[in-house]
């Protein structure tokens, strides 16, 4: 699946743009500057692939790639910067709510939490929103070589504890680090696993 091409798609900004619904997706999301365009270019092989630009105010995108023929890879638009102006966090929220309950082939989520930060509010705003939903979602933690073990055992702790309440999440947790390529490989299994 990662072997083959990893061709951009296109870039959507509202639901009539979504590609055809003919095969298996998996998305992911994740607060600004979390690391998920870090992941996905280490995930995929890719120095460029998803492009670094979460700059504030700007309009974002749902970025779809294509794995092979068989799957969509979807990165989500980077959520939570404190100074995005009102009227544009509501336009992703109501793009964002969309997607999540309206695209059939939609198999995971993986919702990315910074190991040095654990869950925030703004993370378990979408982990609710995807409880309702209906679409399973599964945490990434990244940047797990910037913390020490002792640090590493206790936000672990705290991501479990925050899963919890929410009945959508996958209860494994995959640890990564797109600097070392910890955890890359479980991850590309995890995403050819699902059919
Ligand atoms: P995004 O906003 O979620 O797409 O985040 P980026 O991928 O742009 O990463 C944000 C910052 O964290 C950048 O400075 C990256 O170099 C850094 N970063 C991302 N992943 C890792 C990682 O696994 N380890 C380390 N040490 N830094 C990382």
């Amino acid at each position: 699946l990662f072997a083959g091409p990893v061709e951009f798609v296109k870039g959507v900004v509202a639901m009539p743009g979504l590609p055809p619904a003919d095969r298996v997706e998996v998305c992911f999301a994740g607060r600004s500057n979390v690391g998920k365009s870090s992941l996905i270019n280490a995930l995929t092989n890719r120095k460029t692939l998803a492009r670094a630009s979460n700059t504030p105010g700007r309009t974002q995108e749902i970025n779809y790639f294509a794995l092979g023929e068989e799957r969509y890879l979807v990165d989500l638009p980077g959520y939570g910067f404190a100074e995005a102006p009102v009227a544009i966090v509501r336009k992703w929220q109501e793009l964002l709510k969309a997607y999540l309950s309206g695209r059939q082939t939609l198999r995971r989520a993986f919702v990315l939490i910074d190991s040095r930060h654990g869950v925030k509010a703004v993370d378990d705003e979408i982990m609710t929103m995807l409880d309702k939903s209906a679409v399973t979602f599964q945490v990434v933690m990244t940047k797990l070589d910037k913390i020490n073990k002792e640090t590493r055992e206790k936000n672990i702790e705290q991501v479990k504890q925050a899963l919890q309440k929410h009945p959508a999440a996958y209860p494994e947790i995959i640890l990564t680090s797109s600097e070392k390529g910890e955890g890359l490989e479980t991850l590309r299994a995890v995403i050819a696993t699902l059919a």
